[in-house]
């Protein structure tokens, strides 16, 4: 026993000076690392804004509205929420939530909500359960179930002929094997018309033409769907896991906006990549494996020759265990510096690289090295680690190379993303994330994250799934036309391609890259992590309001924190007439406004 106790000693021992080795005297980060409580989102915050914004009348506060405000703000659709349906109506462009009946809403409102229509509003009706609408909504039945697991659009009707991808037409939602935990849906039986079928043949989105107006009834509950994606619970919905086309959430995103710029005459839409492009590409590299940061110059030299910044997320690793020997120690600062003086975003990828980040324990906001010392036992045991150790003394030894430098971006090792995740970069002044996949999210657009990944709290973090990887077969090399393919599909709607390439070769992966940003240069935004993360939470903070002047329309745009080349969708017939900032940048694609930087409120009119 004594013997195998000595043993055990030594080779902590070796490990620990090793790891010291590693920097010799150096010790950090010397501050604590505290994770806040959640602050409850509240749905009062969103009730602000002009009428020509889209109105939520939330109907029960205990839903999951958070989930529509995340997705929203994803496909820049101006809300409002409101409790007030003398208020709702006061907007062109109505939707109820989370449902319809006359158990929350009493004989008036629901009287005006049957007027709504005819008067030229749209009413989009949530899980309508009674209350007499059926009329309106243009259905005899109803009936709930947990048995459904897709829906079909007709894209024969006007709203929906845009999916035309079998990926689009066919939306899968639910695993009814889930039993309870299934998404419970409401058919419509006996419509008048008909968006979208479910599995079982009942309507799962009624349309119907009012007079001038517009009743949609949705058969599911959008919200729950669209947390669902964002909080990576998807339950076996998705298609594939990466490397393919998955749009369940940005197909009910997009028929929200077409909902509401049909309804709404001067609605003024947020665009969702920089510059008025109509894709956002973003080149990644993940550095864990000994060679890959001498390589990495080649792909970094590549990518400065064309223009380009992309973002390297670093493993620091100073321990030799089951994964690997030792590659990150005082000698990787010439090859850091170089990313550097390449203009690269570094980006942190954990300190062990554990197949097991998933399942660690959240740790004190304490750890330093070299004291944390995660030691990667097998594929399963990782010892001695943590969530926050992972995440700030990797932060420290890179910025300890590279001074002034402050990281703004995360990706864990094999996308293991614990439930604690966004509260933990945060607490570690992590911004951005890309820790999951497109596919497992339902979504090609960046997002907001919750909280635990649950439904109540906002994270002050934005995720930026992954879309490509290097890892499945057959060769990254020999993948070029499906990519190419898939960046087609998510241009036609704004959608992001994040791409990821481990450089442990050059080869037919360096190729790949190269023969990439050929074919996509011109048409799509290219950027780091870190520049489509300030885009997008300065994006995410705007105030977009439309009122009528005359026959002109005065557009509105508060904007807290500064960005630069905002794109905006303008009214069908509109284009720009005047601005209160002589100095500010504007170019006018057809039907769109791209600003320059801007920063506060701005005021523009827009004329026939
Ligand atoms: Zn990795």
């Amino acid at each position: 026993m004594a013997i195998v106790a000595v043993t055990v000693a030594v080779y902590f021992l070796y490990g620990a000076l090793r790891a010291d080795a590693a920097f010799p005297g150096l010790s950090g980060p010397a501050t604590h690392s505290l994770v806040q409580a959640p602050v409850p989102a509240n749905w009062q915050d969103y009730d602000t804004g002009g009428s020509g914004r889209l109105a939520i009348l939330l109907t029960d506060p205990d839903s999951a509205w958070l989930g529509l405000v995340q997705g929203l703000k994803s496909i820049g659709v101006p809300f409002r929420i409101t409790r007030d349906w003398r208020q709702a109506l006061r907007h062109r462009v109505v939707l109820v939530y989370p449902t319809i009946s006359g158990k929350v809403l009493d004989g008036d409102a629901l009287k005006a909500l049957v007027d709504f229509p005819a008067s030229g509003g749209t009413l989009i009706g949530t899980h309508v359960e009674g209350g007499g609408l059926n009329l309106v909504f243009g259905f005899r039945d109803i009936q709930p179930s947990r048995e459904r697991r897709s829906m079909n659009f007709d894209t024969q009707q006007r709203l929906a002929q845009a999916f035309d991808d079998p990926h689009e037409r066919t939306i899968p939602y639910s695993n009814p094997a889930q039993g309870a935990l299934a998404m419970g849906s409401l058919g419509y039986i006996g419509a008048d018309g008909v968006l979208a079928r479910f599995d079982d043949g009942s309507a799962a989105i009624t349309a119907r033409q009012v007079g001038a107006g517009h009743a949609y009834a949705l058969g599911l509950d959008p919200g729950f769907l669209f947390l669902t994606g964002y909080n990576n619970r998807e339950q076996g919905v998705s298609r594939s896991y990466v490397n393919g086309y998955e749009p369940i959430i940005d197909v009910w995103l997009r028929l929200l906006k077409a909902m509401y710029r049909q309804g709404e005459p001067t609605a003024v839409t947020l665009d969702t990549v920089p510059q008025g492009k109509d894709l956002a590409v973003v080149l990644t590299h993940d550095i864990d494996y000994g060679s890959s940061l001498k390589n990495a110059a080649d792909y970094a030299r590549y990518e400065a020759s064309q223009g380009l910044r992309a973002t390297y997320f670093i493993q620091t690793k100073y321990v030799r265990d089951w994964n690997d020997d030792i590659f990150f120690d005082q000698s990787s600062q010439k090859s850091l510096q170089a990313l550097g003086d390449l203009h690269m975003e570094v980006g942190s990828h954990s300190v062990a690289h554990s197949r097991t980040f998933n399942r660690m324990s959240l740790g004190t906001g304490d750890e330093q090295y070299p004291g944390y010392h995660p030691f990667v036992r097998s594929k399963d045991v990782t010892e001695n680690a943590s969530i926050l150790g992972e995440l700030r003394v990797s932060r420290f030894l890179i910025e300890h190379l590279l001074p002034g430098q402050h990281l703004a971006s995360f990706r864990p090792g094999h996308l293991r993303s614990p439930y604690a995740l966004p509260q933990a970069l945060e607490a570690t002044g992590y911004r951005y994330s890309s820790s999951v996949t497109a596919n497992n999210s339902l979504t090609h657009l960046p997002f907001q994250l919750t909280y635990g990944r649950e439904a109540t709290a906002l994270s002050g973090v934005f995720e930026f799934p992954v879309t490509i990887e290097d890892e499945e077969e057959p060769r990254l090399g020999d993948r070029l036309q499906p990519a190419l393919a898939l960046a087609d599909q998510l241009s036609r709607y704004g959608g992001m391609m994040v791409v990821l390439i481990h450089p442990n070769i050059l080869d037919h992966k360096l190729d790949f890259e190269q023969r990439l940003v050929s074919a996509l240069r011109t048409r799509a935004w290219f950027g780091a992590l870190d520049q489509l993360g300030d885009f997008w939470s300065a994006r995410d903070r705007l105030a977009v309001d439309v009122a009528p002047e005359g026959t002109r329309l005065r557009l509105t745009v508060k904007a807290p924190s500064a960005l630069s080349g905002l794109s905006l969708q303008l009214p069908a017939g509109y284009h720009l007439a005047a601005t209160d900032r002589p100095e500010l940048e504007v170019s006018t694609p057809p039907g769109k406004l791209v600003l320059g930087r801007i920063e506060g409120s701005i005021s523009l009119t827009l004329e026939k």
